[in-house]
């Protein structure tokens, strides 16, 4: 038999095997903000990069986010998530509209590797018509350590050495819930403390940070008023867009590492397909229950008692083709 893995189920076994089974048949039935809002940055900038006018894109990201948003909802739990979607919203329709002032190049899905006679690598990334594969990642205020450990993820060094091809890491500093809203450098511009209906602006002319008398004035604070285009504009012209994005090339390395990095990968793949079915049987890995953000399964590991997932509303089963952003 023939199995398949990819970056995001290999991720999963390596961090917790509980987490891999429960996720190779179930899903959390509500999503988590910023996978969501990933999820619908990355349907939209697959459409730009393939021809569709940014506007009508950002509209359906919009739509899409706010469906889901509506139901099954939003996992952030104690907080108003209706404010949350709209910050969301209004992030896309800023990121997307000044993305596809980029120069774009037309990509497809990547194709999928059989890495041995019963094993199949999957590949999440994006190629174009050179070979070149991309991913777009979306991270809080990305540093050299924070890049680092994206290339170093199977889905940015998986794809790499199992397609022996090199890549575009595209990374854009996204922002962060803070207080139960979604701050983004894309949606907050500054005001004169003095002169607050004067023009906002990103940077000053010398392109340099606003403080001390300018005052933070959010996008998506501002109702119906709100107008994207020139908002995307602004911040372009400003400069400030393009420190908000980084493309990293990365090489693919020696064939011998890529060569035993399949040899891994089959191993891996052997003891996925043998997994026990029951997720309870494998211990728990503590270590990776609040590991960067708390663990979507902690309501089934920590529960007093045996939860049964095919009767809790918190799941739903997974189509055989979803990933987790
Ligand atoms: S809560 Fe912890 S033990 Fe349970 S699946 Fe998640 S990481 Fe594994």
């Amino acid at each position: 038999m023939v199995f398949t893995l990819d970056a995001s189920s290999l991720s999963q076994w390596q961090s917790c095997k509980r987490k891999y089974v429960i996720n190779r048949d179930y899903v959390p039935r509500k999503w988590r903000p910023k996978n969501l809002l990933a999820k619908c940055l990355r349907e939209a900038i697959f459409q730009i990069s393939n021809g569709a006018d940014a506007v009508k894109a950002a509209d359906d990201a919009r739509v899409a986010f706010l469906r889901i948003a509506n139901e099954p909802g939003l996992d952030y739990p104690d907080y108003d998530t209706y404010q949350i979607s709209k910050d969301m919203c209004a992030v896309m329709d800023v990121v997307i509209r000044c993305i596809s002032k980029l120069v774009l190049l037309a990509v497809e899905e990547a194709d999928d590797i059989m890495v041995s006679g019963d094993v199949i690598w999957k590949t999440l990334c994006w190629q174009d018509e050179s070979g070149l594969l991309h991913r777009w990642v979306f991270l809080d205020k990305p540093d050299n350590d924070k890049i680092i450990t994206e290339g170093h993820s199977w889905y940015v060094a998986g794809d790499i050495m199992l397609s022996r091809l090199p890549m575009t890491l595209h990374v854009v500093d996204i922002g962060r819930m803070r207080q139960g809203r979604f701050r983004s450098p894309w949606t907050t511009a500054y005001v004169l403390s003095m002169l607050p209906n004067t023009d906002y602006h990103f940077l000053s002319p010398r392109g340099e940070e606003l403080k001390g008398k300018w005052n933070p004035k959010y996008l998506s604070d501002q109702a119906a008023y709100a107008d994207y285009d020139e908002w995307a504009d602004r911040i372009h012209h400003e400069g400030m867009a393009m420190r908000l994005i980084q493309h990293i090339p990365v090489k693919c390395p020696e064939i011998s590492a890529c060569n035993e990095t399949d040899r891994m990968v089959v191993n891996e793949a052997h003891d996925m397909r043998d997994a026990i079915l029951a997720w309870n049987k494998y211990p728990m890995n503590r270590g990776s229950c609040d590991l960067y953000s708390a663990c979507p399964h902690q309501n089934l590991c920590y529960s007093v008692l045996p939860v049964n997932i095919a009767s809790s509303s918190l799941y739903i089963p997974r189509k055989t083709d979803s990933v987790l952003a």
